[in-house]
């Protein structure tokens, strides 16, 4: 039987301003032609297909979205389409402070904000030219704008992250967040299978933590009593594949069945029909499974930062 997809991560830049070790090289990225990338039109035509499709959610990516000139107008474009349930955005925090309003204003349902550490130097180790004080500005701005249940998301890493754990959880207590722990995927450029750390270890560092559920490919905990949540996304030791809903755009307009196949199916220059049967075909054509733990890395040659996580 066809699985359900009906969520689409737009890429809508590889750029980024920062250049976390797990996700792109020291160097950051070769900076495309302006007419690699798709135009905001381009995205506008490529989402409307897509939710012509059976796609309700969609999800802005990168790189970094906020760097993305037009990324606010882009929002409210991508809301207005008749058929989108949610809108939602990945972001590194860096230009949310200015930002989170008007994102809001134009419709953006809600906010992932990656936050990989609590502590400033080790912030701007992970990411390399980081400054914790903007992520966490841009966290304040967000919630008031009115975003709620914001999630913050982590890779975790061995030898930078992992001593902080319980700090992390601990944000949950007051807050109605989603702290988010995300096993490392081992990548392109940046495979580096030393830094992995099973989420298992979360487990293990804060033994209160109870399961209440699931929440797409989170499995999710509580500390009892505390406001909010604890997620797990473990993409090596507990593959998700088999419920996986989802679709990913480049930003140079791949459609990418599987964020670790080396499948990629062209979009750009299609219209209409021809779009959304070349969409309709990435649907069709995603596997079952992905190899990582088996091959070592993934056998998609792109680094995060041109796929969107
Ligand atoms: N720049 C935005 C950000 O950092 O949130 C959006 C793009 S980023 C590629 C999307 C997500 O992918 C982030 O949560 C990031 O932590 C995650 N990510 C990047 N590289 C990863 C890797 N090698 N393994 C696991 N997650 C990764
Ligand atoms: Fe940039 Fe996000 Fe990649 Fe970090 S994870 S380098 S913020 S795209």
């Amino acid at each position: 039987m066809a699985r359900k997809v009906d969520y689409l991560r737009l890429s809508i830049t590889d750029l980024c301003n920062l250049r976390c070790r797990y996700c792109m090289g020291e160097d950051g990225v070769v900076k495309k032609q302006h007419r690699e990338i798709l135009s905001l039109e381009e995205l506008e035509e490529m989402a409307q297909a897509a939710v012509s499709c059976g796609v309700k959610k969609i999800r802005l990516t990168g790189g970094e979205p906020l760097v993305r000139r037009g990324v606010v107008d882009l929002c409210r474009r991508l809301k207005a389409i008749d058929g989108v349930e949610e809108l939602a955005l990945t972001t590194n925090g860096v230009l949310l402070r200015d930002l989170a309003a008007p994102l809001r204003a134009a419709g953006v349902d809600r906010l992932n904000i990656s936050l990989d550490s609590l502590d400033p130097a080790q912030y701007s180790r992970i990411t390399r030219c980081g400054d914790l004080q903007q992520t966490l500005e841009g966290i304040a701005a967000a919630e008031a704008a009115g975003f709620r249940g914001i999630k913050l998301n982590a890779v975790l890493l061995r030898d930078y992250n992992a001593a902080e754990i319980s700090e992390f959880v601990e944000l949950t207590r007051e807050k109605d967040y989603a702290v988010r722990f995300i096993e490392l995927m081992p990548m392109a450029v940046c495979a580096d299978w030393d830094q992995y750390l099973s989420a298992e270890a979360v487990l293990e560092a804060v033994p209160q933590l109870e399961r209440i559920g699931g929440d797409g490919v989170a499995e999710l905990y509580r500390v009892p009593g505390y406001c909010g949540t604890v997620g797990l996304i473990r993409p090596i030791s507990h593959r998700f594949c088999a419920d996986c809903n989802r679709i990913r755009i480049t930003a140079d307009g791949k459609l990418k069945p599987c964020l670790h196949s080396r499948s990629e199916i062209p979009l750009r220059g299609l219209h209409g029909g021809e779009l959304r049967e070349a969409i309709l075909e990435g649907i069709a054509a995603k596997p079952e499974r992905h190899f990582l733990q088996e091959k070592g890395v993934s056998d998609c040659r792109r680094d995060m930062n041109e796929i969107g996580g």
